[in-house]
């Protein structure tokens, strides 16, 4: 490794302008995980960050916050509990809607995945609006769960997500961010 972890982590993002739809450059981290250097860097990054923090469980949201997510609860030696889209979860649910650029979506959690006072990471892949993060710490905060982070490999600033999360009190970090 040539340069330090985070610029290694961010020159391994592949950014794929037009996907999915023109306008759009989606940042895509499969050569990220796909290297195993760039990939332990990128799970250390968030271990050493989280190593102290009395945690109880990490929470990934569908589907690329599962990668991360469930690597980083068996390494911090925590439980793992997914966040899905509508109507994946075999047994009872709390759903949370929110708004997307064009029309609406649903996330959910089986209703025994957490308890109040649990300490729990949040992560995704990437913020954006941050719409699906916000809807995931709903659902947390209304089984009583204290979010002590909402985390993701990468921030895109313009669209404000991280700024509005934070504005609900929630702690936000990103490895990286593009513009
Ligand atoms: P948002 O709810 O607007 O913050 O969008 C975040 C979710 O959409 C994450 O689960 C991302 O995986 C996905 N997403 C949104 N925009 C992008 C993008 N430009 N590149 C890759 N994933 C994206």
């Amino acid at each position: 490794m040539h340069t330090d972890p985070v610029s290694y982590v961010r020159n391994a993002i592949r950014s794929v302008p037009g996907w999915p739809k023109p306008g759009v450059t989606f940042r895509d981290i499969t050569p990220v995980l796909q290297d195993p250097q760039s990939f332990r860097v990128l799970v250390d990054l968030f271990v050493y960050r989280y190593m102290r923090q009395r945690l109880d469980l990490v929470v990934g949201i569908d589907a690329r916050g599962f990668i991360l997510g469930s690597v980083l609860a068996y390494e911090l030696n925590l439980g793992f509990v997914p966040v899905r889209k509508k109507g994946k979860l075999p047994y009872q649910t709390l759903a949370e809607d929110y708004t997307l650029e064009y029309g609406n979506a649903t996330v959910e959690m089986h209703a025994d995945a957490v308890k109040p006072g649990q300490r729990v990471l949040l992560i995704d892949d990437l913020i954006a609006t941050g719409g699906t993060m916000l809807a995931a710490a709903k659902l947390l905060q209304r089984l009583g769960a204290n979010v002590v982070e909402a985390a993701a490999i990468i921030d895109l600033p313009e669209l404000g997500g991280s700024t509005s999360l934070k504005a609900t009190g929630l702690p936000v970090f990103s490895v990286c961010s593009f513009s």
